[in-house]
């Protein structure tokens, strides 16, 4: 048997396979509709009993291509886009849950997806219990319940940087009979792949190191099809029963491993559309050529700043899984011993005010709402995105009111360290 495509060769040739005379690079199918001959062969594909494309909300080619990428990429059987990360996590939980039903929460997913779950889905009659990732086995086992249906963690958190144990996590979501389903957005597939360790869903939010140029949101789901949710139908009737809104269709039956991805396409991105455009998966997909290089230079880069800043005498600390000090050092040499991310938090010794300071004085590093593309960005959680909270509701959350969010870009290191250099001399 053919040895399977290594991660660099995916990145770069997976997905569009052009035939003969057909064009080399991926076509931007940028068209709402599709044309057919018959009828009756415009009927079979409404009846799922036929694949092909009939109408962009539901599937697009120039998306598929780029959701067969990411599939491989992460080692899964089936895959999607969305419009963005947002959309991503919330088809992958409601794709199995609905009203009545229960969620197991990470405490440190990023603060989107957190409110997404603990609040806006809540209003939909799904609750959720929250534990901390750092919580041993026996204790995160205590917050499942009769109607849960599924675990969602991150592998790196946004913005704490904390390392998932995904064993710990997978071996309890299946000891419930729950699939555990982990948004892999900062890690990425080049340096982590959550199936390999138990994971059974893998959510992206491909706005980040995926596009790595800070040019689309953009959101994928990839299941590994490993799950059988068959052993469990009445926890997921969903998917084990007839849809009458197709013709009574099963997906398990019909479709096999790839039930998941085929009811959340036919069912949730017909009903919710949230599909990206086909620009944006073509511009999603110039960035994926790119991932397996860009990814270890981020880290490469992020290594060398955490290190100076560990050094600096006006810094009060530091927080990046790559530094030997850390907390979280060991999980992600196991997880991920090529490298985490780009993406590094750090505070001052003069607090708050040294930290707001210090925004106005790089001059390489910009401020924007954004992490994991190739230019360094910073941002200062306390003073943007959580600043309507006070000093105190800010450690409740998580994010110290010092915290200085830095994302590592793909410049030369030297420079970065030299910006950060020249502002922590003049505070
Ligand atoms: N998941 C993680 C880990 C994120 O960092 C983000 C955004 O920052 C999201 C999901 C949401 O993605 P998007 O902004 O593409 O909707």
């Amino acid at each position: 048997m053919k040895k399977p495509y290594e991660k660099e060769t995916i990145c770069i040739q997976s997905g569009w396979k052009p035939k003969n005379g057909e064009p080399r690079v991926l076509p931007i199918y940028q068209s709402t509709t599709f044309k057919y001959e018959t009828s009756e062969q415009m009927g079979r594909l409404f009846d799922l009993e036929e694949e092909g494309y009939f109408y962009t909300r539901l599937q697009n080619p120039t998306n598929d291509c780029v959701a067969e990428k990411i599939c491989e990429l992460e080692g899964g059987v089936a895959a999607m886009l969305t419009s963005s990360g947002q959309a991503a996590n919330y088809y992958a939980v409601f794709n199995i849950c609905e009203a009545g039903d229960h969620v197991v929460l990470s405490s440190t997913v990023y603060g989107g997806t957190f409110n997404l779950i603990a609040n806006t889905m809540k209003k939909m009659g799904i609750s959720c219990s929250i534990v901390d990732p750092d919580d041993d086995y026996d204790t995160i086992c205590k917050a499942f319940r009769e109607n849960t249906k599924c675990v969602l963690a991150e592998t790196i958190a946004n913005p704490a940087l904390v390392v998932l144990d995904i064993e710990k996590f997978a071996k309890a979501a299946h000891a419930h009979h729950v699939p555990l389903i982990v948004d892999n957005t900062f890690a990425t597939p080049i340096n982590c792949n959550p199936f390999r360790w138990g994971a059974d869903i893998v959510t992206h939010s491909t706005t980040k190191y995926m596009d790595g140029h800070a040019m689309c949101v953009g959101g994928a789901i990839v299941d590994s099809g490993n799950f059988d949710w068959t052993l469990y139908p009445d926890k997921f009737p969903g998917l084990c029963t007839p849809d009458e809104t197709y013709h009574g269709i099963v997906y398990t039956e019909k479709f096999g491993r790839k039930a998941y991805i085929t009811k959340a396409t036919s069912q949730l991105m017909r009903d919710l559309g949230s599909i990206p455009s086909p620009m944006n998966s073509f511009l999603l997909n110039v960035g994926l050529e790119t991932l397996h290089l860009r990814v270890p230079r981020h880290c490469e880069n992020a290594q060398k700043v955490a290190e100076y800043l560990e050094d600096h005498e006006k810094v009060a600390w530091v927080n990046y899984p790559g530094l030997k000090s850390n907390k979280y050092y060991e999980l992600a040499q196991k997880y991920m011993p090529n490298g985490t991310c780009g993406v590094i938090s750090f505070g001052l010794k003069g607090g708050r005010s040294a930290a707001e300071s210090l925004m106005d004085k790089l001059e390489l590093a910009a401020i924007v709402t954004h992490v994991a593309d190739a230019r360094t960005c910073v941002l200062h959680p306390a003073s943007h995105t959580h600043r309507q909270m006070n000093d105190e509701q800010l450690k409740e959350a998580g994010v110290n009111p010092d915290l200085i969010r830095f994302s590592v870009g793909l410049e030369n290191a030297d420079d970065i360290i030299a910006d950060l250099e020249q502002a922590l001399s003049r505070i």
